[in-house]
């Protein structure tokens, strides 16, 4: 067989792997059949003392009542088996690339090899992994200015969530990765360009009279309505439920 031959079939089964691998990604965790593992793993975003205490302080009992949250939504909807275990995996040390701004499809799809990439060479798929869900929890300094733009590829089963590191932004950090976790199995954001939940999707009572103020957010808006034009991030996964829509969208009902 020539070289070129051999490049070619080299290059065509490599395609096949990739093209098998994620159609079963984007598959087999929307059946809700089996638990899906997610491996969490916490990156400092700076230097500084209280980002590291607060990442020395992460463990998977902190992780428990997320995984409890998502089964009891699930039950809600028919779901007979828990849909996520969690778990954090080991530290990384490189930075992830930061999600563009403002976003057009070609930056978004630039945006979406680049994040691939990072992913691929820092917690590469091995036999045993290549099935889980890897999040990446940058963590800035719990007063951070800057705005933080957490990101979820649908296609790939990959999240970047930017955390505040303390433990009072611990429930809030909870509710993000939720929010984009949702986003790998297909769910889409129910915010308006403001911030503010779009009704009647992305509130938890759509039905409730008066409809203001909303107790509880609906997860892929994550914001509680206070009144038209207002809302406030939700406090914690325990305020928030997953709406029709979005189960629909992710193939709870
Ligand atoms: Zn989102």
């Amino acid at each position: 067989m020539s070289f070129r031959r051999i490049r070619q079939l080299t290059l065509l089964s490599l395609l096949v792997f990739t093209v098998a691998q994620t159609s079963y990604q984007q598959y087999v965790p929307r059946q809700w059949q089996r638990t899906t593992s997610v491996i969490l793993h916490p990156i400092a975003a700076v230097d500084d003392p209280d980002v590291q205490v607060y990442i020395d302080s992460l463990s998977d009992d902190d992780l428990r009542p997320m995984e409890k949250w998502f089964f009891e939504q699930a039950q809600s909807y028919g779901i007979t088996v828990k849909p996520y275990q969690f778990q954090w995996g080991e530290r990384v040390e490189s930075m992830p690339p930061q999600p563009p701004s403002v976003s057009n499809p070609l930056q978004a799809a630039w945006y979406s090899l680049k994040f691939r990439g990072f992913a691929s060479t820092q917690t590469p798929a091995t036999l045993t992994q290549w099935a889980k869900v890897h999040i990446y929890f940058l963590v800035h300094p719990a007063d951070s200015a800057e705005n933080l733009h957490s990101v979820a590829l649908q296609r790939g089963l990959v999240a970047l969530v930017q955390a505040r590191g303390s433990r009072l932004n611990h429930d809030q950090n909870m509710v993000i990765l939720a929010h984009e976790l949702l986003h790998t199995v297909g769910a889409t954001d129910k915010y308006d360009m403001v911030g503010n939940p779009v009704y009647p999707d992305g509130y938890a009572s759509p039905d409730q009279l008066p409809l203001y103020p909303q107790q509880m957010a609906e997860i892929s808006a994550a914001q509680v309505a206070i009144r038209p034009g207002l809302s406030k991030l939700v406090d914690s996964l325990q305020n928030a439920k997953v709406g029709k829509l979005t189960a629909t969208e992710i193939g709870w009902r």
